[in-house]
């Protein structure tokens, strides 16, 4: 068989990322691919539609040895495939290459077939996919919710955050949330449905602004943060409080993490904190699907996105999420279907 060589243009992290990761970190390469299946093999040869932006890519960049392609979330069409669960046509998501063209096992990149085109593809870096499953699990499974207890949840604009308050609101919770701009916490209150927001980086007192919106004491702490708002938060807490740890992103570039101070809180008021990872979670995905395609069919889900045109864009997308530039769920446009 004919090889079919093509240029795969691709994104490749050029060192060791120390501190803020900048886009010089990265650099723009054409390389060639052979699209082929090799006889007896079970790769899938994948076109590359939508990349996915999130913050756990930093912690990638680290420790590097040598170059190489990022790797990241992205919602893909199979163009040839070895794997018979997988046919030429089929969309999918799971982790693919910052690159025009990847070539995969589904096993290492944890494919999933796309079945339900009605709703924008790009939902597959997001609400449909690992974020979503994430704001999904630590919501319902993490924090034991229920009806009419307070919510506070930080980075709350964001791709899972925007999720979590809406799922809080759904159940009849209070709900605040902390985002970095004026135009995020307008979004917050006006699109998402949150009681309350507020602007953190206007705050000089943590503590004090969120007793100002939890006069009673916060029942739920969803985290993305970390760092001082943890603290903050850990005053604040109601006995029997429940934190679900999902990140800490003030944290990821600091050489040195912050120390939290208030961690005496948990014991005075019996807080349960709880760190999850959503991998270990994926065999709730149809679950969540079901629930979540007829809401957002519906609109009694909505979800904001951030598009960057180009993967030769893709390397400012991702550096904006430490500065707060994205707004909603930051994703890469790569092509066309
Ligand atoms: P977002 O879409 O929320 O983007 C990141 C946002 O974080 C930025 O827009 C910015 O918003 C905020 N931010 C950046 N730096 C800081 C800082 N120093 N202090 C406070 N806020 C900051 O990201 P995701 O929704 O994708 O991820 C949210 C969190 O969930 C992250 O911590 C991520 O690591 C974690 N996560 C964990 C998973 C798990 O399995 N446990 C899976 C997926 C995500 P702003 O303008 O409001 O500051």
């Amino acid at each position: 068989m004919a090889e079919e060589v093509m240029n795969n243009k691709q994104i490749i992290l050029k060192h060791y990322v120390e501190g803020y990761p900048k886009e010089s970190d990265m650099e723009f390469k054409n390389n060639n691919v052979k699209l082929n299946v090799p006889e007896g093999s079970n790769v899938v040869v994948l076109k590359n539609l939508y990349l996915s932006c999130d913050p756990y890519m930093r912690s990638r960049m680290s420790k590097l040895e040598g170059s190489y392609p990022i790797t990241g979330c992205g919602v893909a069409k199979v163009l040839k495939s070895g794997d018979s669960n997988f046919q030429e046509g089929d969309l999918v998501w799971g982790m693919t290459g910052w690159e025009e063209y990847s070539i995969v096992t589904a096993t290492q990149s944890a494919l999933f077939k796309i079945h339900d085109k009605n709703v924008p593809l790009s939902y597959y870096t997001g609400i449909l996919g690992m974020p979503g499953m994430t704001a999904y699990v630590g919501f319902y499974e993490i924090c034991s919710p229920k009806k009419g207890e307070t919510v506070f949840v930080s980075a709350a604009s964001g791709a899972v955050g925007q999720l979590v308050g809406q799922f809080a609101k759904m159940l009849g919770c209070y709900v605040v949330g902390s985002a970095g701009t004026k135009e995020k916490v307008d979004l917050l209150k006006n699109k998402f449905g949150f009681d309350e927001a507020f602007n953190y980086k206007e705050e000089k007192d943590l503590v004090a602004a969120l007793k100002r919106y939890f006069p009673n004491g916060i029942d739920i702490y969803f985290e993305n943060v970390g760092g001082k708002m943890l603290d903050a938060v850990l005053v604040n807490m109601k006995l029997h409080g429940r934190i679900a740890v999902c990140g800490m992103i003030s944290q990821y570039n600091l050489e040195k993490t912050e120390g939290v101070h208030n961690l005496f809180c948990l014991i005075t008021k019996r807080i349960r904190m709880e760190g999850f990872l959503v991998s270990d979670h994926y065999h709730l995905y149809p679950k969540y699907l079901e629930m979540i395609i007829p809401q957002i069919k519906g609109g009694s889900v909505v979800y904001v996105e951030d598009i960057a045109e180009g993967l030769e864009n893709a390397p400012k997308a991702l550096v904006g999420l430490f500065y707060g530039h994205n707004v909603g769920k930051q994703v890469v446009k790569v092509s066309r279907e």
